[in-house]
């Protein structure tokens, strides 16, 4: 059987290193891309082991040309991939300057939604030709409880806004692709020890975890939902 193939952005540090890390463990293909160039070819020099099948693309998320060019690459190079992972985010927002909703600059909205929400739709939109290629397509955001609409309260607006938009995003894609067999889901990682979580959260083993279960979701898991814990969690 041929190898599954993933992609992941944001492959450098944090929850998206460590989704590489176990998906290549899982046996997966997989393609790691960053848009620092250095330090993603560090990151995968650094994954390198007896199992591991990876492979490194250079990807700013916010650039239409950047993912345009990695579509053609995949295409090109195993004519169609099975996971999307869209990983890669920024939480910008100051808690003096931009904690509320009321005095948060547009530009800080801008640039966070560039890449938390446009980021995503620009990957869905360039690789779902791909994704219908597989058998058993997957795709898994990584969002946060900050987006849920159930508690949504003022601080974090322009980041909590941009994961609601990727959930809505996820809801929409889900239905989209629904005639493909290909499974769309997003997940919160929980509070995760890494450059955005801070030193308190929780291990990157147990933060990519939901998301590596999603990846390998069998053909009659769910789709359209969204997981904290391998569990359904509200919108
Ligand atoms: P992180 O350590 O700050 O890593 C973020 C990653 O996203 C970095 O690799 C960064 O690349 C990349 N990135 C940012 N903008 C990009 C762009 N335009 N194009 C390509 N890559 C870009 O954060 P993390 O904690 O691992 O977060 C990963 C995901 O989990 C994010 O979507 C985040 O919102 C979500 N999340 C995290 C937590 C948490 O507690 N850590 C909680 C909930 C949700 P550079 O190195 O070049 O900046």
């Amino acid at each position: 059987m041929p190898k599954r193939i993933a992609v992941v952005t944001g492959a450098n540090r944090g929850i998206g290193l460590e989704i590489c890390r176990q998906l290549a463990e899982a046996g997966l293909c997989v393609v790691m891309t960053s848009r620092d160039e250095d330090k993603g070819k560090a990151a995968k020099d650094s994954l390198v082991g007896p199992h591991s099948d990876l492979h490194y693309r250079q990807l700013d998320v916010t650039s239409d040309d950047s993912v345009a060019a990695l579509g053609t690459y995949l295409n090109t190079q195993f004519g169609g991939i099975d996971v999307l992972v869209n990983n890669a985010g920024v939480l910008f927002d100051d808690d003096r300057v931009d904690a509320s909703v009321l005095c948060v600059s547009l530009e800080r909205f801008r640039v966070t939604m560039e890449a938390n929400f446009y980021g995503p739709l620009r990957m869905c939109q360039a690789l779902s030709p791909l994704l219908r290629k597989s058998k058993s397509g997957r795709i898994v955001n990584i969002s946060s409880g900050l987006g849920q609409l159930e508690n949504m309260v003022d601080g974090h607006p322009a980041y909590g806004v941009s994961k609601t938009s990727l959930n809505a995003l996820t809801r929409l894609t889900s239905d989209a692709l629904k005639d493909a067999n290909v499974l769309v889901n997003a997940m919160c990682p929980g509070l995760v020890a890494t450059d955005m979580g801070g030193p308190k959260g929780r291990p990157v083993e147990e933060g990519a975890d939901t998301a590596i279960w999603l990846a390998l979701l069998p053909d009659d898991g769910p789709t359209g939902g969204f997981f904290r814990n391998r569990e359904p969690i509200p919108w």
